[in-house]
């Protein structure tokens, strides 16, 4: 193991009191008061066998991780549901629009589960239908709507998607947004894409994917009136970018970049693309939860490696890859805190409720939004080659 000393400590190598940044926190997510939880999830568990299949997210707590039968990002998780119609109960320890997702793939007699309903995501929760509907009505006031196309991003409610199934769009993850713009923009004559939720991800992938300029986006702030935009502002932009981001991946800011570079020797900087447009400008790669995953299994021993993604999988990638020095991209230790939502206590309560026949927590997407949104999945499952993954 290469050792390097470094005011800015590897995850899980020392402690600095001067700075939080990649430092271990113990305590910042208190173990299960209950010492018996463990137990009891893994008697309830067995008491439902192949009825329940457990799916986490790869930003999950460890404690919940280790009970989970698959992990994965949204859209593999989702996917593997649907792969296990013999599982009467699918307990889904991620956040609520991943839980819909799930449901509109999975059978209507396969029941979804959330352990606690308030594990949302505050970047879903950024574009609300009736928000939605209003930029529509100001794009087709401006006389664009019918150059328009809706892509979602796959973290997005159940009623956006089908919004996009409606208007001849499609959902996208963030390992095949490329090819959904690039999709996009074929449909129609001079098309336009309204993208959302994520600013970022739309962003990065128009410019640095598509070869669009930054002048040819612009961004649509639903909490003014117009989105803050002029009809004309509208009719010139190629890429409609909703104002959403995601908490986690917003956090991380150029600068820190800039200072890892200076203090660790050869560090390589990897990045989500829903982080900001000048931090993946500075990062050497930029993908997906599963590129970041991969990336870092095939790194060579000893090699430097800060990452820009959620702080559970960061330090899990850190604890499995002892030969490879691996850093948090942030100055504090920052969780995402509705899938820290999930923890043992809720998944016990959810298993056991199971056991007794009770089913809680269930997730159900009604009919018609089902239709319209398996229509943009659909649409993004017929994109040409490439992998579907968030
Ligand atoms: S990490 Fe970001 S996008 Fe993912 S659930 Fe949390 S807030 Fe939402």
């Amino acid at each position: 193991m290469t050792t390097i000393d470094l005011p800015l400590l590897p995850l899980g190598k020392g402690t600095d009191l001067s700075a939080e940044r990649g430092v271990e926190c113990p305590g910042d997510l208190p173990a299960a008061s209950d010492p018996d939880l463990v137990a009891r999830a893994e008697a309830a568990k067995a008491a439902l066998g192949e009825k329940v299949f457990v799916l986490g997210h790869h930003y999950q707590r460890d404690e919940v991780i280790q009970f989970a039968d698959v992990t994965g990002d949204s859209f593999k998780l989702a996917r593997d549901a649907a792969a296990r119609p013999d599982a009467e109960y699918i307990v889904f320890c991620g956040v609520h629009f991943m839980a819909e997702s799930a449901d509109i793939l999975t059978s209507p007699d396969q029941k979804v589960i959330l352990p606690d309903l308030a594990a949302g995501c505050s970047m879903a929760d950024m574009a609300r239908l009736a928000q939605v509907e209003d930029a529509w009505d100001a794009l087709v006031d401006a006389g664009v709507a019918d150059q328009v196309v809706p892509i979602t991003y796959m973290n997005s409610s159940a009623d956006i998607k089908a919004f996009c199934g409606k208007h001849d769009g499609a959902v996208c993850t963030s390992s095949n947004a490329d090819v959904a713009l690039e999709w996009a923009f074929a449909q129609k004559p001079d098309a336009k894409v309204l993208f959302f939720p994520d600013q970022h991800l739309g962003r990065n992938t128009a410019v640095l994917k598509l070869g669009y300029s930054l002048e040819d986006c612009v961004v649509w702030n639903p909490l003014k009136p117009n989105g803050g935009l002029t009809a004309e502002e509208l009719r010139a932009a190629k890429m409609i970018l909703w104002k959403g981001h995601c908490s986690v991946h917003g956090r991380f800011s150029a600068d820190v970049v800039d200072e890892l570079r200076a203090t660790i020797p050869d560090v390589q900087i990897l990045v989500h693309p829903e982080c900001a447009h000048e931090v993946v400008l500075k990062a050497d790669l930029v993908g997906s939860t599963e590129f970041i995953i991969n990336t870092i299994e095939a790194a060579p021993a000893g090699s430097s490696w800060a990452i820009g993604t959620e702080l559970n999988l960061v330090k899990r990638l850190a604890n499995a890859h002892p030969d490879k020095n691996i850093a948090f991209l942030d100055k504090t230790v920052c969780y995402c805190s509705t899938m820290n939502r999930i923890d043992l206590p809720h998944l016990v309560w959810a298993l056991e409720s199971l056991v007794e026949g009770n089913v809680v927590n269930q997730i159900e997407v009604d009919g018609e939004t089902e239709r319209w949104a398996k229509v943009a999945l659909q649409r993004m499952l017929d994109l040409p080659g490439r992998s579907h993954k968030d």
